[in-house]
């Protein structure tokens, strides 16, 4: 953990852009897929591949939305970012997770005591991941390039530097 190595001068608490990059990915890639869901009633990506400077969620999408509707997806996941909510995680039995939170997807070898991440208040999910510990880490969101086609949207996004970075 030489990340934890800081001279005297710099602040501990400085995010560091390597260490955050994947994380404040996976990080929006959960602000994505509740803003999503709230958008368009659709479920969370059935697939995502999350990388450090690019990353792209699939989901399934009965028709093809407008640019204009994904302009508007792009500002309220930077609106969340921006609230610069906490990140935390919680363990809890599934029974009380699945209160919370879509379980549909989860394999049921997850057993029954269930680790569920919140954004702040706007998002609840069962993960395992390795997320921010404030939205205010996580940068602007960007998505890139999108496509529709066969009852599959996939999107592709990046994150620009936060301003306090
Ligand atoms: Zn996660």
């Amino acid at each position: 953990m030489n990340h934890l190595t800081t001279g005297p001068k710099e602040p501990v608490f400085t995010p560091k852009k390597d260490y955050f990059e994947r994380e404040a990915m996976h990080t929006a890639e959960h602000i994505l897929n509740q803003t999503m869901v709230r958008f368009f009633g659709c479920a969370r990506s059935a697939t995502s591949h999350i990388e450090k400077l690019k990353s792209k969620c699939d989901y399934v999408f009965p028709s093809s939305p407008t640019q204009s509707q994904l302009d508007e997806v792009e500002k309220q996941v930077n609106a969340v970012i921006e609230k610069h909510l906490p990140v935390t995680a919680r363990v809890m039995p599934r029974s009380e997770a699945e209160k919370l939170c879509d379980l549909s997807k989860l394999p049921p070898a997850a057993g029954d005591s269930l680790r569920v991440v919140f954004v702040g208040d706007y998002d609840a999910c069962a993960c395992i991941g390795k997320h921010v510990e404030n939205t205010s880490q996580i940068g602007r969101f960007k998505i890139t390039t999108w496509d529709w086609q066969a009852g599959r949207l996939r999107l592709r996004f990046k994150l620009e530097e936060a301003k306090n970075v």
